[in-house]
């Protein structure tokens, strides 16, 4: 799942200030199970922008709606309503759900009032995990399912930089040496060999560097 944070309130009210009515927009899918932009989140943070700017003497009517996907708009068009009455769109879902209402919404200013951080994992409670940068040409399958562009600080495609100590990281020791996880798991599947074979350079023309990219089904054109 997309995973974010939410903007601390001093910055959103910064943010909405100038505005008399906004809506504040929640996402249900990843960013709810994040507990970044869901219906509780949008409740919260709308009553915090409302006694923050009562305290600071800002007019600011924060209106609360929550869809189930901010980047479809199937789901966008349930929030017509509220958006064209309002002056202003707070999105609390991902970069792509701001962008998605902006765009659909011409006439409305629309604010991000999250912080997309990445494509990752809950991995105990209160903790969530990178652990796909969306490179764009996948190479799990070579090492054992774990990723060296996310999980390597330094993206090493081709074994350990040699600085690692016991089995930590050496550029952030509190987490594990990647090559340490991609050994013991090609270790545990049986496929230590693939150690033995040289990594080409990798294709990252599609990665993130040169514009936007974009996925195109020519089967699922009409
Ligand atoms: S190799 Fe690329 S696409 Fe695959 S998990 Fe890593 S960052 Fe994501
Ligand atoms: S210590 Fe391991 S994870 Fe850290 S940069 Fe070197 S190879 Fe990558």
């Amino acid at each position: 799942m997309i995973v974010a944070e939410r903007k601390k309130i001093p910055e959103l009210l910064n943010i909405v200030k100038a505005h008399k009515k906004i809506l504040v927009l929640g996402c249900g899918t990843c960013v709810t199970v994040c507990l970044a932009g869901g219906e509780r989140e949008v409740g919260i943070i709308s009553s915090a922008l409302r006694i923050a700017s009562r305290l600071q003497g800002i007019d600011l009517a924060v209106e609360e709606l929550t869809i189930e996907r901010q980047c479809d708009n199937v789901f966008i068009e349930q929030a017509a309503d509220a958006i064209e009455r309002n002056d202003a769109v707070l999105s609390l879902g991902c970069g792509a759900g701001v962008q998605a209402i902006a765009e659909r919404y011409r006439n409305k200013p629309v604010y991000a009032g999250l912080d997309t951080t990445f494509i990752g994992i809950l991995e105990e409670q209160g903790i969530w995990t990178e652990k796909c940068a969306a490179c764009g040409s996948c190479v799990l399958h070579e090492y054992g399912g774990v990723c060296p562009v996310t999980r390597c600080a330094k993206r090493m495609l081709n074994g350990p930089c040699g600085g690692s100590r016991e089995d930590r990281c050496e550029v952030r020791p509190e987490l594990p040496c990647a090559w340490q996880l991609i050994y013991a798991r090609l270790k545990e599947i049986g496929q230590i060999d693939r150690l033995r074979q040289i990594a080409p350079p990798k294709n990252w023309h599609r990665s993130l560097d040169g514009g936007q990219r974009l996925v195109v089904r020519q089967d699922h054109r009409i």
